[in-house]
């Protein structure tokens, strides 16, 4: 399987990139790097739950959006190389300290790595969940290798426009391929399932992060969301939009979403009918709900 990096297709930029020598748009060779893995008590309540989700943030990312809210990780070279091995005593460690899955956070262009820890610790008795957590931004290929491998998915889906999707990840492909991926996702986990604490066993949850002054693409996204999976998937609408250095030059993203225009995303999907969603309180925009990447859980313990 790491042969897929020697001329890498793995996503939809379709670089070719042989990445033993080199980097493609995504940014990274083919050695695993990450910037922390630890607990996290943020995510969706099913998937948190109180004791935490066992996130696994990897450096680079094939979308690179420019109001990327992890910039530290996925747009710099931040991060530290560690091997396959590392990785499985990590998802154990996860395990340990109380998680209720392993997500593995922008994982998508170390898909070949990754799906091969995910069976080595299977074999090895692991029995957690795995989430796989992404830009949405992915190819139907590489996701049909994850079938009986990652038990939930949680994409984004960021964009209805493709001048917006062309202009804040220069990706305007990005509605065609975010659509076949959830479509995918879900004939790969089926509908959603929890156990009897209320934590996710299987199934999708599509978030989808409110931009300010892009409140009528969000209720696009939305409406299209919810016309063609219904309460197949689980819904997340985000609010923690925090403008970055990166912005500057965009007038649009260089403030905070207003509670105007969340409650107007949100009143629009229960509008709709929509029930199996989530929606974020007041006071989540700030830079402290961003984690601190520090290589917190990177490197062995001894
Ligand atoms: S995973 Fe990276 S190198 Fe491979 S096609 Fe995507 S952006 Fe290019």
């Amino acid at each position: 399987m790491s042969d897929l990096y020697n001329s890498c297709f793995l996503c939809p930029r379709r670089c070719g990139a042989d990445r033993r020598i080199s980097r493609g748009f995504c940014g990274e060779s083919d050695q695993i790097r990450i910037c922390r893995a630890a607990l996290h008590m943020w995510e969706e309540p099913c998937i948190s739950g109180s004791e935490g989700s066992g996130t696994v943030f990897f450096t680079g990312c094939q979308l690179r959006c420019i109001f990327c809210q992890n910039s530290d990780i996925a747009l710099s070279h931040a991060g530290l190389e560690i091997s396959e091995e590392r990785l499985i005593e990590i998802f154990f460690e996860l395990a340990a300290q109380g998680a209720n899955n392993i997500n593995l956070v922008t994982p998508s262009h170390f898909t070949p790595t990754v799906i091969s820890a995910i069976d080595r610790a299977k074999s090895r008795g692991f029995t957690l969940p795995f989430v796989w957590n992404s830009s949405g931004y992915e190819s139907i290929e590489t996701l049909e290798l994850l079938r009986g491998r990652i038990d939930i998915f949680l994409p984004d889906f960021k964009y209805f426009s493709s001048d917006l999707a062309n202009s804040f990840s220069r990706a305007p492909d990005y509605f065609e391929k975010a659509s076949l991926a959830v479509k995918k996702m879900l004939d790969i986990v089926g509908e959603p399932k929890f156990d009897d604490r209320g934590i996710m066993k299987k199934g999708v949850i599509v978030r989808h992060l409110v931009l300010p002054a892009h409140t009528d693409d969000s209720m696009k996204v939305i409406k299209y969301l919810f016309d063609t999976f219904g309460h197949s998937i689980y819904v997340s609408i985000m609010n923690q939009y925090t403008p970055m250095p990166s912005v500057s030059a965009y007038k649009d993203l260089s403030r905070r979403l207003t509670t105007y225009e969340y409650e107007k995303v949100v009143n629009f999907a229960a509008d709709l009918g929509i029930k199996n969603g989530f929606i974020q309180s007041r006071g989540t925009a700030r830079d402290s709900f961003i984690p601190a990447f520090d290589y917190t859980g990177v490197l062995k313990s001894i």
